[in-house]
């Protein structure tokens, strides 16, 4: 069994608005394990309506409208759906009283046109819409051959149609029985074709479970999709896939679903009792920013500066300034030094610093990669790392905040 899904609205074929109920809707299918085969999107065209229905329901069991629904002139998804059924378009009284309780909850009159929202193609039945105005259609469709596929209408607006199809088509639908779950693993450290290579057979298409790599800012996120009769059944594949995983890629992953680096860094200062301190340069703040994202990050972060120039290096953290002068301000050892002022300043067991950011000239092919340096500072270590800025510039800050939070979140795992 499979579904196609047709969005209808002018304001989507213009661009003016982006079709984001296709997606939605074949996120929410593919829960209860139906394909589908096609979207479309479709401008208010009568004609056009009609012969895509025809299409869809020919092909797919399940065809899934959304928008066209309302009181206007260009709402033509009823009459569509009435011309492609070959039916008339009727009356349905308990639709006709909903509607004009709508109106009266809001102490409005109700314009004439509005009575078109209770017309229903003759042989339909109305899916009631508690959030809105328009009742939304189901229909079902004798084809040639004596087998039948189902129509669901509902509207454009996604709030109600997310409530529509969880009230009101997903009960009428009948899946494939397979129940589908997921699970994310997040990595930091390595290359996306790094990964690959490590994981190995663990990625092949067409493994059960299937595993899925995608990256964001340089995080590695591993996609864990299990099919099966049963919830536990499920979880149990899961289950036995992320050990696999954990083997292979070890201190390279540092949490699931959402969490980011300075997740796994909060928790592990806090299981720690240690504290820390940040003291950037080229970041600007993110890292500052990112720590104070995480609940619970008062018990373990003491705080951050912003030290851009020489004489806020000198002020804030104690740097300096001729070691500047003689090192150059995007090297290691102001890096160092800015991490050890840091730690000093705020008296925490750990500092992490980050060094000034370089110039990138990305038209010249020949300049040389542009770096950064990142430092730690505690209690028995300091450790410095040079990170190189090739790839996308766009994201290089927040890469080279999660490479001085990973060198802390690494030294708390080792130590
Ligand atoms: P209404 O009774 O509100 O008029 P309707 O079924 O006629 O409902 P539309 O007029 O097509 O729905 O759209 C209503 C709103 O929902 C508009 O703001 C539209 O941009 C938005 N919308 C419609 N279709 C989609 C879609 N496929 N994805 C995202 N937003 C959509
Ligand atoms: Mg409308």
């Amino acid at each position: 069994m499979h579904a196609e899904i047709i969005s209808v609205g002018t304001e989507l074929t213009t661009g003016a608005k982006l079709d984001t109920n296709s997606q939605w809707l074949s996120l929410e299918l593919a829960e209860i394990g139906i394909q589908v085969l096609a979207h479309l999107t479709i401008s208010d065209d009568l004609d056009a309506m009609a012969e895509a229905l025809r299409t869809a329901a020919d092909r797919s069991e399940i065809v899934l409208i959304t928008g066209g629904l309302g009181p206007t002139l260009d709402d033509l998804t009823r009459e569509a759906m009435a011309k492609f059924g070959n039916v008339e378009l009727v009356r349905h009284e308990p639709s006709l009283e909903h509607v004009k309780a709508m109106f009266a909850k809001r102490s409005r009159p109700m314009p004439e046109r509005n009575v078109m929202q209770a017309m229903f193609p003759k042989g339909s039945e109305p899916l009631p819409n508690p959030r809105g105005t328009a009742p939304g259609i189901w229909m079902t469709h004798q084809r040639k051959d004596g087998s039948v596929s189902h129509v669901a209408a509902m509207p454009g607006v996604p709030s109600e149609m997310k409530q529509m199809f969880r009230q009101q088509v997903l009960p009428r639908l009948d899946g494939s029985g397979q129940v589908i779950r997921r699970a994310r693993i997040n990595l930091f450290g390595v290359g996306e074709s790094q990964a690959e290579e490590i994981l190995g057979d663990l990625t092949a298409r067409g493994r059960d479970p299937d595993v899925g790599i995608t990256v964001h800012e340089a995080t590695i996120t591993l996609r864990i999709t299990a099919a099966a009769g049963s919830v536990d059944e499920c979880q149990d594949k899961i289950e036995k896939t992320r050990e696999a995983i954990l083997n292979r890629m070890g201190t390279l992953v540092f949490g699931v679903e959402d969490e980011e680096i300075e997740h796994a860094l909060v928790r592990l200062l806090r299981l720690r009792r240690a504290s820390l301190s940040t003291a950037e340069s080229g970041t600007g703040g993110l890292l500052a920013h990112r720590l104070t994202g995480v609940s619970g990050f008062e018990s373990c972060y003491m705080g951050g500066v912003v030290v851009p120039t020489n004489s806020a290096k000198r002020e804030l953290v104690s740097v300096d300034p001729m070691l500047i002068r003689q090192f150059g301000p995007i090297s290691e050892e102001v890096a160092l030094a800015i991490a050890k002022g840091c730690r000093q300043r705020f008296g925490t067991n750990f500092a992490l610093a980050v060094s000034e950011w370089p110039e990138f000239d990305a038209d010249d092919p020949l300049a040389p990669v542009p770096a950064s340096f990142v430092a730690l500072a505690g209690p028995k270590i300091t450790k410095v790392e040079k990170v190189q800025h090739f790839g996308d510039p766009a994201i290089a800050k927040s890469r080279t905040a999660k490479v001085a939070m990973n060198l802390l979140r690494l030294h708390l795992i080792e130590g």
